[in-house]
């Protein structure tokens, strides 16, 4: 992709996680790679991602400063630099601060595997051992997908924003279970996870639900619709 394409999805990775309730407030960012270039295009902090306009997607290099701009960025930026750095099969990141997200992240644990789709995070979900930008990204094995700040929200990441941002919905999905299922009911055994994450493999999943966070978004998050900040 080129500079506007990644620059457009960017933008449509902000509209389609508002459309499913994880950007109504301010706080929380995504990322996209520039290939080959210590550069990535974020968003602005000073809007929701239901508000965010194209102008509102800028570019910083691998120290967090902006290349031609001075909207203000998050002070908590830092980690996207961090984990372009140490993971190069890494292309976009999503960072929120989602309601369920958050709760689970209370926890300080990964995911418990209550439903086929949390198999996604199972033995590839890594702990901050803090908030300090300098802690969060070395906390992660390669291969990893997703980190879990404590007390704060969570990050996903994958190869393109396609896998990024459709693992995020996904985790939100999954902490909604996990917060909300008694701590006593039956994980899934380890043998059945193996199996589901393989069918999951085969299911083109994430690619699916990318579409249909674009459809989403299409249908009214578009720069001015206001949602919830804590879905229904
Ligand atoms: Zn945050």
């Amino acid at each position: 992709m080129n500079d506007d394409e990644l620059r457009q999805q960017a933008l449509d990775a902000c509209h389609g996680l508002a459309a499913y309730g994880l950007g109504s407030g301010i706080g929380g960012h995504i990322s996209l790679r520039v290939p080959g270039k210590e550069l990535y295009w974020t968003n602005a902090l000073d809007r929701t991602f239901e508000e965010m306009r194209l102008e509102d997607i800028v570019l910083l290099d691998f120290d967090g400063n902006p290349v031609k701009s001075d909207r203000p960025i998050s002070p908590g930026i830092g980690f996207h630099q961090g984990i372009y750095k140490l993971r190069p099969d890494v292309g976009a990141i999503v960072h929120t601060h989602g309601y369920w997200i958050t709760a689970q992240s209370a926890y300080g644990r990964p995911l418990r595997n209550l439903h086929n789709l949390a198999t996604y995070f199972h033995n590839a979900t890594a702990i901050a051992p803090d908030d300090e930008i300098e802690s969060i990204a070395p906390a992660m094995k390669q291969g990893d997908n997703a980190i879990i700040i404590p007390w704060h929200g969570a990050i996903t990441m994958g190869p393109s924003m396609v896998e990024a941002a459709a693992l995020h919905v996904t985790f939100d999905y999954a902490a909604r279970l996990d917060v909300q299922v008694p701590a006593d009911v039956p994980l899934m055994p380890e043998d059945h996870a193996r199996t589901i994450q393989g069918l999951l493999a085969k299911a083109n999943y994430l690619k699916l639900t990318w579409d249909l966070m674009k459809r989403k978004a299409a249908r009214g998050h578009n720069g001015e619709v206001v949602v919830p900040q804590v879905a229904a």
